[in-house]
């Protein structure tokens, strides 16, 4: 990206983020209100790219941009005031803004018909579309981060009742979602049928979202599910909007070395890293009813998060990874090294807690933004109070 594009990109970012708890003039009475206690947003140097995408035989659901705007606002503030709950500043995604003030949303027609994008499949053909997209309009591609949103399909299957048949899932640092009449900020948390299909697609809009901007699934420890309510991360798109929903400080170690979510003037670039980080040691114990993980690291290393869970280890196996993230310091060394104390009785209900696998991921991340997963199998059961557990050589997996 040239850097005039850059620098233009960051000043408009700047005007609309300076109006704070000014939402603009054209959005509905109820969007005001909820956008009326907004916290200032620090400027970011990245902004999400969002896209509405249409197959060739469909429109865009009436009024989208007014009404995604305000959602997306809304959102915006939500991950900004959790990262400034757990410690990470006044930080949230970057959106660029029109000049009414709405996000600056890029509206892609398919070169097909709708059918061609379908769920399970159809998200290949819309990715390389949207590149071919952004290779013909140079300076539009602001990060690496795509949101894409296609209106619900409308045939026997889905309508604006039951929206679906697109694509609605995290892939990389792409994320798909949906849009329908009713999906509107006015509904948030009515005990209506609008209200509740809202959560469960607002919910589900937030959390795959999360999935676009580097975040695993996780679940909080059972203190901080109690108090907090549900990690948006879990289930949270089930909860989102019509009961507490949080992100763990185990999200927010991610987001803050996310491309998007960083501050104006960083100047490095974002997931450029092609070798593992190094490990020069790790310490993994047993101490009475905690678990302790120690580990040295190269200098690259900005946050290490620790992961309990149990098999199977597939996709969406996840939902109840209990989520903790390491303290972090620099030695006299310059290594980083990182520790973090893990309550077992903090764990949840994990089948296998007391008798049976389980496994400690590692999931290293650096300052460009790359993660790394490190998985260490272990059984309390053979795990006596003051041993350590054996951890073997790092292996790593790329990128989730
Ligand atoms: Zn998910």
């Amino acid at each position: 990206m040239a850097n005039s594009t850059l620098i233009t990109m960051m000043c408009s970012a700047a005007v609309a983020l300076t109006a704070t708890g000014a939402a603009p003039e054209h959005f509905q009475p109820c969007a005001k209100e909820l956008l009326a206690n907004s916290i200032e947003l620090e400027k970011n140097a990245h902004n999400l790219n969002v896209i509405y995408f249409t197959g060739n035989d469909m429109q865009p659901t009436p009024e989208s941009d007014r009404r995604l705007s305000e959602l997306l606002l809304y959102l915006q503030q939500y991950y900004g005031k959790e990262m400034e709950r757990n410690g990470y500043g006044k930080r949230s995604f970057g959106l660029a803004r029109t000049e009414n003030g709405n996000v600056d949303i890029y509206y892609i027609k398919g070169k097909n018909a709708h059918k061609s994008y379908a769920y399970g499949t159809g998200h290949g053909a819309c990715i390389h579309e949207v590149e071919e997209w952004f290779k013909a309009h140079p300076g539009k591609k602001m990060s690496s981060h795509t949101f894409v949103i296609m209106p619900t399909w409308q045939d026997d299957g889905y309508s604006d009742k039951n929206p679906g048949g697109v694509p609605f899932y995290g892939l990389g640092r792409y994320c798909f979602a949906l849009d329908y009449t009713d999906f509107d900020i006015k509904h948030l948390g009515k005990k209506t049928r609008e209200g509740k299909l809202l959560t469960k697609w607002y919910g589900g809009f937030a959390h795959e979202l999360g999935h676009g901007m580097n975040l695993p699934h996780n679940n909080g420890t059972i203190s901080l599910n109690k108090a907090m309510g549900t990690a948006l991360m879990g289930a949270g798109n089930y909860t989102f909007g019509m009961s507490p929903t949080y992100l763990t400080k185990a999200s927010c170690a991610l987001l803050s070395n996310t491309e998007i979510f960083v501050s104006a003037g960083t100047p490095h670039a974002f997931y450029t890293m092609e070798k593992d980080p190094t490990v020069y040691q790790t310490t993994f114990e047993r101490k009475g009813d905690m678990l302790e993980l120690y580990m040295e690291v190269s200098a690259e290393v900005a946050c290490i998060n620790a992961y309990v869970q149990e098999p199977p280890y597939a996709v969406n196996q996840d939902y109840e990874a209990v989520a903790f993230t390491c303290n972090m310091g620099t030695n006299q060394e310059g290594k980083r090294v990182a520790g973090v104390m893990i309550p077992l009785n903090e764990l949840g209900n994990l089948r296998n807690r007391d008798n049976g696998e389980l496994a400690l991921d590692v999931l290293i991340q650096t300052y460009e933004g790359s993660r790394f997963r490190w998985r260490i199998p272990f059984d309390l059961s053979k795990q006596p109070a003051g041993t350590q557990i054996n951890t073997g050589k790092p292996v790593f997996h790329r990128g989730y």
